[in-house]
């Protein structure tokens, strides 16, 4: 029975963090579970703009969701199945969250992660965030940015790390290093370096499929290696869940830790009545516009998606209400379904709701670990319509950049949804059942106060009830960043291995 001091369950996004942070003191052993094969030499991993070759093979866990009445019922969550998580798979759009953003949490009982004190743990980081490099910036995302700003008259933004800001258009920040493509992700940054570390232990293809405890305290892990060996890999100090927003409260339910009723009705021997696990799944999710270019644009790019577009239409908010992705491609997998065909040459606009009021579910369908877990978003079911009102706004903004030059004079046609879809019902109808995910599923073992029955951790990220255990990854979100999440769980794990006593200088 092989022991650690701790023992880290997912070598992803926030874990490789963790056990970097961790290993910098000799003296503390480190074991990582990953379920997914190294990244190293894997130049279709590690080259940022091969990301959409990733999308539902080998290395992608693939998550299905629950129908959606009200919106796309054909969405496949990703999740990436290799060191270094989902940073590996992802498009790497660096964003600090906004002052608001982590304001919101310690509001909703996540003490001590307000602005001020987060502020430090985006200095410690060791990715590279570089704004897109200029060679990488193609001409029609270029003219997509000045349209933008002509039409909606917001500040043109370069860097939108500097400074907090609520709307603006520009290039992204990306964790990458443009000589190259090479991705900047956690485990380039936190781990390859590291490797010949002797007291950090890399056990890769390895599934984790309960937890072991003594009582309330958590021991350490039962593991399936990649031989088909079952072994318990023990903690002497903790216990650290970093398998992310699927697979932490997968693991937990798993375990008997979930809510009593769920867990019973399945044959799940309850070990700790917890019923905010799976609950409070957040999701940004999108719709799309498509247009038809004259003719192909320039090749160039870091990963076809650059640019951006932040808009903020109540006056009175402190963040965005209404982001944009700019794609360099037709992306119509979605409205294909709906009957629309994909043009040779195109772009999109997607509007993403940067701070969505429906919330979701996960739970489980089985006993049987084998069995992926339901997610149920409940996409577009919020009481007062807010969300899909955010995707009808988004398209009539966009066709108001679209008809703006420098941009309208690359553009031939609208594909989709087309010029004669204009009134609010038709223009909602369409944006939902097109919707898809941008894969930021978070906040299902969601940071709360000690009090909070729903709060499955604590601010010191424990979890409730229990000891030894913490979880650290994007699960734990109390509410959505209204910008992409991945730098915000690295702050996570940045600041989980400082409460450890890593040394995280
Ligand atoms: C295609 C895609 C594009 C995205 N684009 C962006 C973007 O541009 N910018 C941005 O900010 N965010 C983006 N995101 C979201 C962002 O990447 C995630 O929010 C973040 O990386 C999640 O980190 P995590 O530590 O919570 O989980 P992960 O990084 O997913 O880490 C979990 C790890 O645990 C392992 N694991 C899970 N279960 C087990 C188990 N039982 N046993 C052993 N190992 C296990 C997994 O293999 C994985 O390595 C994107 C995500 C995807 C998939």
């Amino acid at each position: 029975m092989p022991t650690y001091d701790y023992v880290v369950i997912g070598g992803g996004t926030a874990g490789s963090v963790i056990a970097s942070r961790l290993t910098e003191n000799p003296d503390t052993t480190v074991a990582i579970i990953e379920g997914g094969p190294s990244d190293i030499d894997r130049p279709d991993v590690l080259t940022l703009r091969r990301w959409m070759g990733l999308l539902g093979g080998d290395l992608d866990y693939d998550y299905p969701t629950t129908e959606q009445p009200r919106g796309n019922s054909h969405i496949r969550h990703s999740r990436a199945k290799v060191l270094g998580g989902c940073s590996s798979h992802n498009t790497l759009i660096a964003f600090k969250p906004l002052p608001s953003d982590w304001d919101e949490w310690e509001t909703a009982g996540a003490e001590g992660w307000g602005a001020v004190p987060m502020e430090a743990y985006y200095a410690r980081l060791k990715n590279n965030i570089v704004p897109v490099d200029e060679k990488d910036r193609n001409a029609i995302a270029r003219d997509f940015v000045d349209a933008a700003q002509g039409a909606l008259g917001v500040p043109h933004v370069d860097g939108f790390n500097q400074k907090p800001f609520s709307e603006g258009v520009g290039f992204f920040d990306l964790a990458y290093h443009p000589e190259n493509n090479k991705r900047s992700s956690a485990s380039v940054a936190y781990l390859h370096p590291y490797l010949d570390r002797p007291n950090l232990h890399l056990m890769l293809e390895t599934w984790a499929y309960q937890l072991a405890f003594d009582g309330d305290r958590a021991t350490g892990v039962h593991v399936r290696t990649k031989d088909g060996e079952e072994i318990l890999v023990e903690a002497g100090r903790e216990v650290l869940l970093c398998a992310g927003a699927v697979d932490s409260p997968r693991l937990l339910l798993h375990s008997g830790i979930g809510p009593r009723a769920d867990l019973e009705k399945l044959g799940i021997t309850v070990r700790h009545d917890l019923p905010g696990v799976g609950e409070n799944l957040l999701d940004h999710p999108e719709s799309v516009i498509v247009w038809e270019t004259d003719g192909p644009i320039p090749e160039n790019s870091a990963m076809d998606s650059d640019a951006g577009l932040f808009v903020r239409r109540d006056p009175k908010g402190r963040g965005p209400d209404l982001m944009f992705h700019f794609y360099q491609i037709p992306f119509t997998d979605n409205p294909e379904r709906l009957g629309y065909e994909r043009p040779a040459h195109g772009v999109s606009m997607t509007p993403n709701i940067p701070k969505p009021h429906s919330r979701g579910r996960l739970y489980l369908t089985s006993a049987d670990p084998e069995v992926k877990p339901a997610l149920d978003f409940r996409y577009f079911t919020d009481e007062d319509d807010y969300d899909a009102q955010t995707l009808v706004d988004g398209i009539k903004i966009a066709r108001r950049i679209a008809r703006t030059e420098p941009l309208a004079g690359w553009l031939k046609r609208e594909v989709a949804p087309g010029p004669g879809i204009t009134d609010d019902e038709a223009l909602s109808e369409y944006a939902r059942k097109v919707a898809h995910t941008v894969y930021h599923p978070a906040g299902t073992c969601r940071m709360g106060a000690e009090d909070d029955e729903l709060a499955v951790v604590t601010p010191e990220l424990k979890i409730r009830g229990l000891t030894n255990i913490r979880i650290a990854d994007a699960s734990v979100f109390p509410t959505m960043p209204a910008v992409n999440p991945m730098i915000g769980v690295l702050m996570v794990g940045e600041k989980c291995a400082e409460m450890l006593g890593g040394d995280a200088r």
